[in-house]
């Protein structure tokens, strides 16, 4: 069985998130708890490219659709529709615009655990209710209401696959094999090994 420290998922900064300069805070957050870079690539993502990585999971238009139904209620606001499905349809084609509308940053992380640690440290998907410390909680102020208010989706700086199974998926679909460097980083002898590397000879 692969040691656990080759689990890998995929994080895009999004357009909001290059034109906001925060490339650099993203990257060394990611650095400092020790996942490992294998891959990385800034791209000017087509319509087709942003629907097809959406629809990897065929499930993703219906749940966007109840995540959006259930914080209106939770905050006594009346949903834009009561249909999960008419509401994941329209954030599908805001999302079309909103990550063409500009270059991102694709990027494959590896590390224990990385796809529940790199989605712990973005937040959830509304800044306005993602926690402090978090990206989305600590940079970036939009919402539900300011989004459907302009018909748009969501500005939130970064996508992180959702689940091991969705991250296989995902960085497939961004990223060709010999995209993908597989090295040693020496400090994965701390964070994985027995002996710390064997700093006390
Ligand atoms: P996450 O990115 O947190 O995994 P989802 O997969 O549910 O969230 O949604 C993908 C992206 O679509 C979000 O990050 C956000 O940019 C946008 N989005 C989701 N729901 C809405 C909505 N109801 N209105 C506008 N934009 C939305």
């Amino acid at each position: 069985m692969k040691h656990p420290k080759h689990e890998r998922t995929l994080v895009i900064i999004k357009p909001d998130g290059i034109q906001r300069s925060l490339v650099g805070e993203i990257v060394k957050r990611y650095e400092q708890i020790g996942l490992k870079l294998v891959g990385i690539k800034m791209l000017v993502p087509s319509e087709d490219l942003v629907e097809k990585h959406y629809t990897i999971d065929p499930e993703w238009i219906r749940l966007a659709g109840e995540k959006q139904i259930t914080s209106a209620r939770a905050n006594g606001r009346v949903p834009i529709s009561e249909h999960p499905l008419e509401i994941g349809t329209i954030v599908l084609g805001h999302l079309k615009k909103y990550l063409t509308s500009g270059p991102v940053i694709a990027m494959v992380w590896e590390g224990a655990h990385a796809v529940a640690i790199v989605r712990k440290m973005i937040g959830g998907t509304e800044p306005l209710s993602s926690d402090v410390g978090t990206i989305r909680g600590d940079f970036v102020l939009d919402s539900y209401v300011l989004a459907n208010q302009s018909g748009r989706a969501i500005r939130n700086l970064v996508h992180a696959s959702g689940s091991v199974k969705e991250a296989v998926d995902e960085v497939k679909h961004w990223f060709r094999t010999e995209e993908i460097i597989d090295y040693r980083l020496v400090q994965e002898a701390i964070l994985y090994e027995d002996f710390m590397g064997g700093a006390l000879k």
